[in-house]
């Protein structure tokens, strides 16, 4: 195995990790400030962090139905939920998709399937999809929904199928739900063996760590005796309570960032040689000419942008990058680095 790595933005203009670009306006620092001002750091956080998930359930119409469990960001609950399986457990996941799922399956001694996804369209290949539950009976399913890197969101009826054939737990993974305007948080009473997997990561604040996941009660009583008791800390408890009852402030970033999605996603279609495929989130994936993805990379990151480099990650993802969505004047400046690179290569 090698390290999962994060390349160094430093000086660099950051559009790699699918971050909000905008931090806060004054008043409202101020007030968070205040917030955290008498936070007891001597004691322990609340373990079970009752207001935030109060607040989580409220915001995301979660109802009492459903139980809901947080995690140092959602990779940490991608990691509980694999720990919680027995030795050699299958996974499934279709690719190219979330490079934890097979990095946390590999650590624990767990059996990884990827299944390649169609050609072009990036969308789920049903009959493979089913061949494979049938054959390999995996104790977990991943889907993300929109998918990470190719944007997109899955079939919603292939999906539906897979909950229904899957025998084990099927883990609808929305990191990208605040651009997607698509989610089956409304389907988990439908099925008992799906759970919606969020992270406030993606929305704008991935400096905290916080994601959670959502579902039937008895599988998230088996998730809690494996986590650590005191997993989220006081700090991104009373932050992340602060910020998600100001929602009208993310709603309007969020609004941004889908607007200039829109904008980037016309302007890359327009130069020769590139193309860029639709997306659902707060990131485009896009090809290159042959064999020169790595090149017009650094010709970027040489003019100041960073982006990410998937061609070597080889298969469907051979050729292309992915650029996320920052303020309209880092789109600007990449599309121009990007433009002057295929101009010299
Ligand atoms: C970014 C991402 C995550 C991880 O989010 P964190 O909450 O920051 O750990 C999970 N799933 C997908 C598909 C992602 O793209």
């Amino acid at each position: 195995m090698s390290a999962y790595k994060v390349a160094d933005a430093q000086g660099l203009i950051k559009l790699d990790a699918m971050e909000n670009p905008y931090n806060w306006p004054e008043d409202i620092k101020k007030d968070w400030l205040e917030t955290l001002k008498d936070c007891p750091l001597n004691r322990y956080p609340d373990p079970e962090a009752r207001q935030l998930v109060q607040t989580i359930k409220r915001l995301n119409q979660i109802s009492d139905q459903f139980d809901v469990l947080l995690g140092n960001g959602s990779d940490e609950i991608i990691q509980l939920l694999l720990m919680a399986l027995p030795h050699a457990a299958r996974v499934l996941a279709p690719v190219p998709g979330f490079v934890m799922y097979k990095q946390l399956s590999d650590c624990l001694g767990l059996d990884y399937h990827g299944i390649p996804l169609l050609a072009d369209s990036f969308d789920l290949d049903l009959p493979a999809m089913l061949s494979a539950i049938e054959q390999h009976q995996p104790s977990v399913i991943f889907l993300a929904y929109p998918n990470n890197p190719s944007g997109n969101l899955f079939s919603e009826t292939s999906i539906r199928e897979i909950i229904e054939t899957g025998k084990g737990l099927v883990v609808l993974d929305e990191a990208y739900a605040p651009f997607a305007g698509a989610s089956f948080i409304n389907a988990l009473a439908q099925h008992d063996n799906l759970l919606v997997m969020r992270t406030v990561s993606k929305l704008g604040l991935a400096g905290l760590r916080l994601g959670y996941i959502t579902g039937n009660p008895g599988i998230i009583e088996q998730l809690n005796k494996i986590r650590l008791p005191y997993n989220i800390n006081s700090l991104t408890q009373l932050s992340a309570d602060f910020a998600l009852s100001r929602k009208v402030l993310f709603d309007q970033q969020t609004q941004k960032i889908c607007a200039e999605r829109a904008a980037v996603f016309e302007r890359l279609n327009e130069l020769d040689g590139i193309t860029a495929y639709p997306s659902a989130a707060n990131f485009i994936l896009f090809r290159t000419p042959e064999k020169q993805a790595s090149t017009i990379f650094a010709s970027i990151k040489q003019q100041g942008v960073l982006i990410k480099d998937l061609s070597s990650q080889g298969g469907l993802l051979s050729d292309c990058l992915r650029v996320t969505i920052g303020k309209p004047e880092e789109n600007a400046a990449f599309l121009a680095a990007l433009k002057k690179s295929l101009s010299t290569t």
